[in-house]
């Protein structure tokens, strides 16, 4: 059975953008497209554009979707190793609260910007917000 026969223009448009590769390249503050530029201007600021390829990032509609990624994860590997810590040790609150609040605070600001680089990548590769491609370009700019 042929994918494409059911999934139509969409399903073999995104052939051309690997999914996993995109999110991966993001991770790394990379573009999405070319791999080669760097996706952010600032800490969580996305550059304007990619400056070896020139693919635009401004579009991009992450939001809040990177922080509540952040927090699930980070949250549940914190609260799972506190927990196996004071099933284990005899730490006092104190103790506790020296260790646990550092760990999360910097994990938190560590895996802030990977995770929305990686959230750019996969809407680049699932051509949202603007990361439509030649077809959209057109739409929005019609002097090209
Ligand atoms: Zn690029």
């Amino acid at each position: 059975m042929d994918a494409r026969k059911f999934g139509g223009a969409a399903a073999t448009k995104t052939t051309d953008r690997p999914l996993w590769q995109a999110m991966k390249r993001g991770f790394l503050g990379r573009c999405p497209k070319c791999g080669e530029g760097r996706m952010f201007a600032r800490f969580l600021r996305t550059a304007e554009r990619c400056d070896a390829c020139g693919e635009e990032f401004h579009h991009h509609r992450a939001d809040d979707l990177p922080a509540y990624l952040v927090v699930v994860v980070v949250g549940h590997v914190i609260v799972g190793a506190f927990m196996g810590v004071e099933a284990t040790t005899t730490l006092s609150t104190w103790q506790h609260l020296a260790i646990w609040v550092p760990i999360t605070i910097l994990s938190a600001l560590a895996l802030l910007q990977p995770t929305k680089g990686a959230v750019v990548g996969l809407q680049w590769a699932l051509r949202m917000h603007g990361f439509g491609g030649p077809a959209e370009e057109l739409e929005t700019h019609p002097e090209l």
